[in-house]
């Protein structure tokens, strides 16, 4: 299989293009907010813990992430791959997804990270306020705080993949289509 996380603050676009690359290339795709928002639409106990941090736009603490994350691996079974979306986002959440593929005799291949000016993510996160019915993006000063986490916490993960030499960047400006190519142009040396 080929492991790849696909990185990058809020509004970076990894969502679309985790989408796209599960489309393109049968990889299982993990998102751990869009598995949060499915547990806190059905009032489960893991959405009932998780609510309060997403509302805030703070990370969902490790434990209750990572043993989620768990449960979602085993579903690659007959998957080319798998497509991280969100996940890691902590250094002890990076450490634990390498032990958990480690395990199955699985690793990571790379870490794609896309890079967009804050200005621009500001611009794309209150535009998709308007229709995605996300609370978290319909705040200004939450879709703030969540930039914020992302360079306070999450940026360092950058750094546990770039010791392993698996750090590509990719210019996360410009059409759908363009940033996709660009992403599959990276994926194609991989896999
Ligand atoms: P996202 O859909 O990736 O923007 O995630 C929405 C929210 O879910 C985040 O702002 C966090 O509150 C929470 N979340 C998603 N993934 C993680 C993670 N790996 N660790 C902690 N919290 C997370």
């Amino acid at each position: 299989m080929t492991n790849i996380i696909l990185f990058g603050p809020p509004g970076a676009g990894k969502g679309t293009q985790a989408e796209r690359i599960r489309d393109n290339y049968n990889f299982l795709h993990i998102s751990t907010g869009d598995v949060f928002r499915y547990n806190i639409k059905n009032e489960t106990e893991l959405g009932k813990r998780a609510k309060s941090f997403i509302d805030r736009g703070e990370l969902v603490p490790d434990d209750v992430t990572i043993k989620m994350l768990a449960g979602e691996i085993d579903k690659a079974d007959d998957k080319n791959g798998i497509i991280f979306d969100g996940f890691p986002r902590t250094k002890a959440q990076a450490n634990a997804l390498d032990d958990v593929l480690n395990e199955q005799n699985e690793k990571i291949d790379a870490l794609v990270s896309l890079e967009v000016d804050d200005k621009i993510l500001m611009e794309r996160l209150k535009e998709r306020g308007k229709t995605s019915g996300r609370k978290d993006d319909a705040d200004e000063n939450v879709i703030k705080n969540r930039i914020q986490v992302y360079y306070t916490e999450t940026e360092i993960v950058k750094e546990h993949y770039k010791q392993q030499r698996k750090l590509y960047h990719v210019d996360g400006v410009g059409s759908i289509q363009d940033i996709t190519k660009r992403l599959n142009n990276v994926i194609d040396q991989l896999i």
